[in-house]
């Protein structure tokens, strides 16, 4: 039997994933068998309208290293990699996704670099960002300049492919806040830390999970979540523009002494403009927090498990475990 010690678990989110994922896991296998890592694999399925559960009772039933998770309904992937890491038990967690776009390739040196080097944060880079549209491309730009500015993090080419030691996993699991993102978190914690680029694989099947609305959201979650900078840039425009109102102010007075005040209607409906534009900007900017502060008193669980199974290898009549 491996050494617990040396245990490497995998952590992948899988959402309507059916068509692919037992290949996957087949794949990422091979290459940890070959390479003589110690491994278990925590599959979660993330509330996934097609077959992917199925894929994954089989997967879990058929092998003695593989825990499936399955979520009471879709959470999003940042709440199946917690859940995912929540359940693993090895020395080391890995996080890489369900559709061969993180090459298992790589692992093999990402593992080493721990084990030998004792790294305790491997992260993937993209060297390549892989086939993606330019509007794309340039939102991911935009939010991770933003990001960089705002909080200092800088996770340009970053990806939730990475490698924790345990003492990082449970740092972060230390982390109270409800709504995750794992890739700014795991950041965030510091400890020593590696990285290996990659080059984005093509996804072998079905389609991408982002949709334009989901990524604007995703993006400004993790710029509120990080820093307080949308507040304080309203805070400094607002008093920019109140130190112009009171240059105005005298402007607009002394014409009135003088006896000159009719003019200036392009002016009064321009400021109306302005002002009602940056008091609703400015509102929003608070909801946005306001929303998050709900959404973290409110204490809900990060995700709800509708079921574990897993093949326990020591009782042949416990084949199936569930929660
Ligand atoms: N995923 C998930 N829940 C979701 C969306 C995605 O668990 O709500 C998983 C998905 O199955 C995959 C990973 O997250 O394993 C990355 O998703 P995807 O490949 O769609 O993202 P992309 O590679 O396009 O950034
Ligand atoms: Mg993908």
């Amino acid at each position: 039997m491996q050494s617990m010690n040396q245990l490497l678990s995998v952590v992948i989110p899988v959402y309507n994933e059916g068509e692919g994922i037992a290949h996957a896991i087949q794949q990422i296998s091979k290459t940890l068998v070959q390479a003589n890592i110690p491994h278990e694999f925590v599959l979660v399925d993330d509330g996934s309208r097609d077959h992917s559960w199925d894929e994954l009772l089989k997967l879990a039933k058929g092998s003695d290293n593989i825990l499936s998770v399955k979520l009471s309904r879709n959470f999003g992937k940042e709440a199946a990699l917690c859940a995912g890491l929540d359940h693993a038990k090895g020395a080391c967690c890995l996080c890489m996704d369900s559709d061969l776009q993180h090459p298992p390739e790589i692992i093999p040196e990402m593992y080493r670099l721990w084990k030998d080097d004792g790294v305790e944060v491997v992260e993937g880079i993209k060297k390549h960002r892989g086939r993606e549209s330019i509007s794309y491309k340039l939102s991911a730009k935009i939010f991770y300049q933003l990001l960089k500015k705002t909080s200092g993090i800088n996770l340009e080419n970053a990806s939730d492919f990475r490698l924790l030691d345990r003492v990082a996993v449970e740092a972060w699991k230390s982390l109270p806040e409800r709504s995750t993102f794992f890739r700014g978190m795991s950041t965030w914690i510091g400890f020593s830390r590696a990285q290996v680029s990659f080059v984005v694989a093509p996804r072998e099947n079905g389609s991408t999970k982002w949709s334009f609305f989901r990524l604007a959201r995703l993006g400004l979650s993790a710029i509120t979540s990080f820093s307080a900078a949308p507040l304080y840039l309203s805070a400094t425009i607002g008093c920019a523009f109140l130190f112009l109102f009171v240059l105005l102010l005298g402007w607009t007075l002394y014409m009135k002494f003088m006896g000159i005040a009719a003019d200036g209607f392009t002016t009064v409906i321009s400021l109306q403009l302005i002002v009602g534009g940056l008091l609703l900007l400015s509102v929003g900017v608070i909801g946005i927090y306001l929303e998050k502060i709900y959404e973290e008193v409110k204490g809900r669980p990060r995700y709800l498990i509708h079921r574990v199974v897993a093949r326990n290898p020591t009782s042949s009549n416990s084949i199936v475990r569930e929660g």
